[in-house]
């Protein structure tokens, strides 16, 4: 036995890295075949029920065998939550980024690069000037925080860092309809989820600007300190996009930080057709966004750009004595882990970069432009169905809507994941369960619609 971790046998690793590498692609090519979501086997879920292993040298056959078992977002009829589908230009991308085996907390390394690149590319993307500041991060929860703790700092001095922000009362802003992350983050960062207002959406789920100026009026006048507005592009349960320029005009006037939740819907820039339903994103403090979601960058990647730089690295660097920028490998300061709460850090920039690299924004504008499509597809069947009907305008890229009979909406979509033909998954509008149906999926064909409603159709006649 060698006495590394590396294989004693190359040549048989190699043959076994090979035959694993044909699995992980055949489950892509095919993708489309084969139930969308199943349950993991029990002789699966028994082979995991082991000890903790004390001697190695087990097989690795689970890695292949696990390929089919995941929630179904690599398959075209996968419609719940907000899910991209991944991509074949990801696995290669990950594959390099194992032999690598980087930490991209920062130093002077090929992967650094890379990361300065897609940071330079976002700024691009939303056309923010050449002083604001980027961070790949896990996912939009994470950029929210880092926008969130960069916009609190800020608004009461740098120095709140050590000396903490009891009494502040500070108060934020965001519509009743978006995401739980918001929450979680004034929560997080020690404001109370209460000081997050949940300003009232108007019918078509958007923010309604004017319930906002009179709830920053009311706080003003109880004495507390307004200082942050998250908008929304796209939320997660309709795909609204609120009034952005409009609220960049109050954050504007009243010196409120505007940041903008677009987890799915700011990659809507990339598209010539849909940029302009995001008017007044350009003048955000702060963008998060998903790269996992509609630009089908495998899990997980998210983003984060702030637009004063100088703010956002203020709000998070920090340089302990081992940290201190050098010659040689310990140079290029500022480092990624200056901008946010991470030190170690996995290289998301390699496959964020041969994503853009490979397909290119025109080919990703496309899957958007597409899965609006067939999203203005299925509305159309639904408004033209007896026994379905539409219960929200469909703006975007999600539908929701209803069975004749609400009481089996939930079955409805249980019975679609457990037969395997589609995933769409439910939420709550109006204090009704809907069957809800998220495109965000390169893989998507318009004639998975006919199969979806079909499919929905034949187990509502089944359950009645
Ligand atoms: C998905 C989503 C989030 C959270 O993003 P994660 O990448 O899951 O952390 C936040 N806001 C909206 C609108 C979302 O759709």
């Amino acid at each position: 036995m060698s006495d590394t971790l590396d294989p004693d046998d190359w040549p048989a690793f190699r043959a076994e890295a090979h035959a694993l590498l044909d699995a992980a692609l055949d489950r892509l090519q095919g993708a489309g075949e084969g139930p969308v979501w199943q349950p993991l086997p029990d002789g699966i879920k028994a082979r995991l029920r082991a000890p903790l292993p004390h001697d190695g040298g087990g097989d690795l056959d689970l890695l292949a065998d696990i390929l089919p078992y995941g929630p179904g977002n690599t398959h075209p009829r996968f419609f719940g939550w907000v899910h991209g589908a991944g991509t074949p230009t990801g696995l290669l991308a990950d594959i390099a980024a194992a032999a690598m085996n980087a930490n991209l907390c920062g130093r002077d390394h090929g992967a650094i690069y890379v990361e300065k690149q897609v940071v330079q590319w976002v700024r691009e993307m939303f056309a923010f000037p050449p002083d604001s500041s980027g961070l790949i991060v896990s996912g939009t929860s994470m950029a929210t925080l880092v926008a969130l703790k960069t916009a609190r700092d800020a608004r009461l001095g740098f120095d709140c860092r050590k000396t903490g922000i009891p009494g502040a009362g500070l108060v934020g802003y965001t519509s009743a309809q978006s995401h739980s992350c918001l929450a979680r983050t004034f929560d997080i960062l020690g404001l109370g989820s209460e000081a997050l207002r949940l300003i009232p959406v108007n019918d078509a789920f958007e923010m309604d600007t004017d319930a906002l100026q009179k709830a920053i009026a009311a706080d003003r006048a109880a004495g507390l300190t307004p200082f942050f507005i998250a908008g929304t592009a796209g939320t997660v349960n309709t795909g609204a996009i609120d009034d952005l320029d409009t609220l960049a005009d109050i954050a504007t006037r009243e010196g409120l930080w505007l940041h903008v939740d677009g987890a799915f819907g700011a990659t809507l820039v990339l598209s010539d057709h849909l940029r302009p339903r995001l008017l007044g994103i350009e003048r955000a403090d702060s963008v998060g966004f998903d790269f996992h979601k509609w630009l089908q960058v495998n899990y997980d990647a998210g983003f984060v750009l702030v637009r004063n730089g100088a703010q956002h690295l203020a709000a998070f660097t920090q340089t302990p004595e081992y940290l201190q920028e050098g010659r040689a490998l310990a140079a290029g300061k500022p480092w990624p882990q200056e901008y946010g709460p991470e030190l170690s850090r996995t290289n998301r920039a390699l496959k964020i970069w041969a994503q853009f690299t490979r397909h290119g924004t025109g080919a990703l504008a496309g899957v958007i432009e597409r899965n609006v499509e067939q999203a203005q597809y299925l509305a159309r069947l639904i408004e033209g169905a007896p026994d379905f009907h539409l219960s929200a305008p469909v703006s975007l890229n999600i539908v929701c809507f209803s069975h004749e009979n609400p009481a089996l909406n939930t079955d409805i979509v249980a019975e679609l994941q457990l037969g395997g033909l589609a995933a769409p998954s439910t939420t709550v509008l109006g204090g009704q369960t809907v069957i809800r149906v998220n495109l965000t999926n390169h893989r998507t064909r318009l004639e998975d619609m006919d199969i979806l409603l079909q499919g929905a159709r034949d187990i509502a006649a089944r359950l009645s």
